[in-house]
């Protein structure tokens, strides 16, 4: 389960391996889909209970939950779903960013509070949210608003612009965007990607303060901070699957087929 670089990451090495069948799931979330070079689906399973179907379909030998760490529903289904299916699931989650020296940071627990934390003067922000989480800002609109969001779409505040802009970013673009623009606060969530992080290097060097949105609680299961360690850990659970010595699908351990991932 995918919508991450790291996932895409993922999925595409082990397309290259031909010891695995990797199948990168998206949920459909953005207009332009980049696809990767890797099979892959689109769209939801249906619920807990559409997920555990497809998991009982496809029998994969395992299921990696490589979704963005503020996707909790997503991961809080593939918990539930794995359990019903006996299906052994990793979660790849980057490890949340901390704070450095030069950092001016306020850390709030959600979007609303990320609003609040804005202040009542207005002032020039860079919100790099997404879409479906602009609703907060509602509460807040004396400020102009640059929302950085992978399409574009009508933000419905009065004083919003939308940057359509797909990541990674690079820290040199990202310092004369906020300079240019004449940035006051950035507004982000604690993604913890390196793909994201570009932006709180930008603040940093302009000594810009930073709202950071805490990551959303999730149920506990077996986790990986990247993708090399989620291929160790591919790598044995194929070992302990296989009997025959050859490449195959862990729930089938006659075929001599890939191994679905
Ligand atoms: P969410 O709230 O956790 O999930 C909502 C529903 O979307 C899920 O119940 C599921 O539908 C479907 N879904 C989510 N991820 C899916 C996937 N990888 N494959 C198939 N279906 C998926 O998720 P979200 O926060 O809306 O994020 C949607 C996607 O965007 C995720 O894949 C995530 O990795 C990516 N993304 C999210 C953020 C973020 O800040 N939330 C940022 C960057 C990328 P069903 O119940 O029908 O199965």
């Amino acid at each position: 389960m995918g919508g991450t670089s790291e996932g895409r990451q993922l999925a595409e090495i082990l397309a290259g391996d031909p010891g695995y069948a990797p199948l990168l799931s998206f949920a459909g979330r953005t207009a332009s889909l980049q696809a990767p070079r890797a099979p892959y689906r689109v769209g939801g399973f249906g619920g807990v209970a559409g997920l555990a179907e497809f998991l009982r379909a496809e029998r994969p030998v395992a299921l990696i939950d490589a979704t963005h760490p503020f996707a909790a529903q997503m991961s809080s289904h593939a918990v539930l779903a794995a359990q019903l299916t006996a299906t052994p699931l990793l979660r790849v989650e980057c490890p949340a960013w901390r704070a450095a020296p030069g950092d001016r940071w306020t850390n709030v627990a959600d979007m609303p509070a990320a609003a609040a934390a804005l202040g009542e003067r207005p002032r020039r922000v860079f919100l790099s949210v997404g879409r479906l989480e602009i609703d907060a800002f509602r509460a807040a609109p004396q400020h102009d608003y640059l929302v950085r969001a992978v399409d574009e779409f009508v933000p419905g505040l009065p004083r919003a612009r939308v940057l359509a802009a797909r990541g990674p970013f690079e820290a040199p673009a990202e310092r004369e965007l906020l300079e240019r623009e004449r940035i006051e606060v950035v507004v982000s969530k604690n993604a913890g990607t390196p793909a994201t992080y570009a932006k709180i290097l930008a603040a940093r060097s302009l000594g810009l303060p930073v709202i950071l949105v805490a990551r959303p609680l999730l149920p506990p299961a077996e986790t990986v901070d990247s993708f090399a360690p989620a291929l160790a850990w591919l790598a044995a659970l194929a070992r302990g699957a296989g009997d025959d010595g050859g490449a195959h699908r862990a729930s089938d351990h006659t075929a001599r087929e890939p191994r679905g991932v």
